[in-house]
């Protein structure tokens, strides 16, 4: 019998985690009907040994506690428990790297990625994929100014980075066990999954869902955090920024050299007065600016090389299943 993994990482969501369970438990105990180029495909969900494997990222309420009592009713609950909040991305990486199913279903623990697509990402899993994406149709509720920045940003990632990063495909997926052991060898700690699956390669299958809005509490995604991870997102996986910054500086010396040819053919042939203080100081000004930028992009690569040399592991595990005495 084939094992299947959910790998659920959550960070305060006390109020959801018996949903979450009851929906997967309501999914594997019936067949559901999968569509296949307009046939129609049957998938038991009944027919596969399931884990629910949840990820406690250092919640700050009852999370752990909830867990363990799930635990305590339900046998597929296995409960891993992180030291501290270490955030969603190394907490997908704890999971990946508990995780026992042959293959690994990942999904939001506010109930925003809809269980029912799952039969077709098994199904779709069965025919030989071996990552089987949602992307997502409709996006919930959201401000347009974050709907906007998000498309602006991922039209930008395609064009500087070497992989296609999808927009709208985030981490509801199914993955193949080859690709989770393929992702589980990426030890980089600032990660940027969403890259990964892409930077991994294997065969690729995209289906589309509609985004519900969050169950209960609120993202813990705000703006701040969003822009730290679209700048991961860049500096991890492209260098475009510091090409940018040299191909800006190699202009603007030109242009500079340019001027001062002109200035000195002046100076020496008609005898002029240097005039322009103004015109000085805004060049002065701009050129600061733009060395200002470059040296924080460079600080930026720097910082990565940094931590990553430190070699620290990228979560650091509590408890798995026990509960503390
Ligand atoms: N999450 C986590 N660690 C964190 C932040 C979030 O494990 O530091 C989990 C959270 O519990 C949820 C998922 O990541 O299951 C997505 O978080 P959220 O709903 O806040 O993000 P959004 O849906 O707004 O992208
Ligand atoms: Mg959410």
């Amino acid at each position: 019998m084939k094992k299947i993994t959910v790998l659920i990482p959550a960070y305060n969501e006390e109020n959801n985690l018996h949903r979450v369970v009851a929906a997967l438990d309501e999914l594997t105990s019936h067949t559901a009907v999968v569509a296949d180029n307009g046939k129609e495909e049957q998938l038991n969900a009944a027919a596969y040994d399931w884990e629910y494997l949840f990820v406690n990222d250092g919640s700050r309420d009852n999370t752990l506690d909830v867990l363990h009592d799930l635990r305590k009713q339900n046998r597929r609950v296995n409960v891993l428990n992180l030291s501290r909040n270490f955030g969603k991305e190394n907490a997908m990486l704890a999971g990946m790297d508990y995780a026992k199913g042959d293959a690994l279903v990942i999904m939001d623990a506010d109930l925003q990625d809809p269980v029912d697509v799952i039969p077709a990402m098994i199904y779709w899993w069965r025919q030989g994929y071996d990552d089987v994406y949602g992307r997502r149709r409709t996006r919930g509720k959201e401000s347009w100014l974050r709907k906007q920045l998000s498309v602006a940003y991922y039209k930008m990632l395609q064009k500087v980075s070497d992989i296609d990063i999808l927009p709208n495909v985030g981490d509801f997926r199914l993955l193949d066990r080859r690709v989770v052991d393929a992702i589980c060898n990426l030890r980089e700690t600032q990660r940027y999954t969403k890259g990964l699956y892409f930077w991994v390669g294997f065969k690729k299958k995209e289906i589309l869902f509609d985004r519900d809005d969050r169950w209960e509490g609120k993202s813990s995604f705000n703006f701040s955090s969003l822009l730290n991870l679209g700048i991961e997102g860049l500096t991890s996986f492209s260098n475009a920024p510091l090409r940018i910054s040299s191909i800006v500086g190699i202009i603007v010396s030109i242009i500079a050299a340019i001027y001062l040819l002109i200035m000195l053919g002046k100076i020496l042939i008609f005898g002029e007065q240097v005039q322009g203080f103004p015109t000085l100081l805004s060049v002065i000004v701009l050129l600061g600016g733009l060395q200002l930028v470059s040296l924080g992009i460079i600080g930026e690569y720097i910082g990565r090389i940094f931590n990553e040399t430190k070699g620290r592991p990228a979560y650091i595990v509590e408890s798995y299943n026990e509960e503390k005495k």
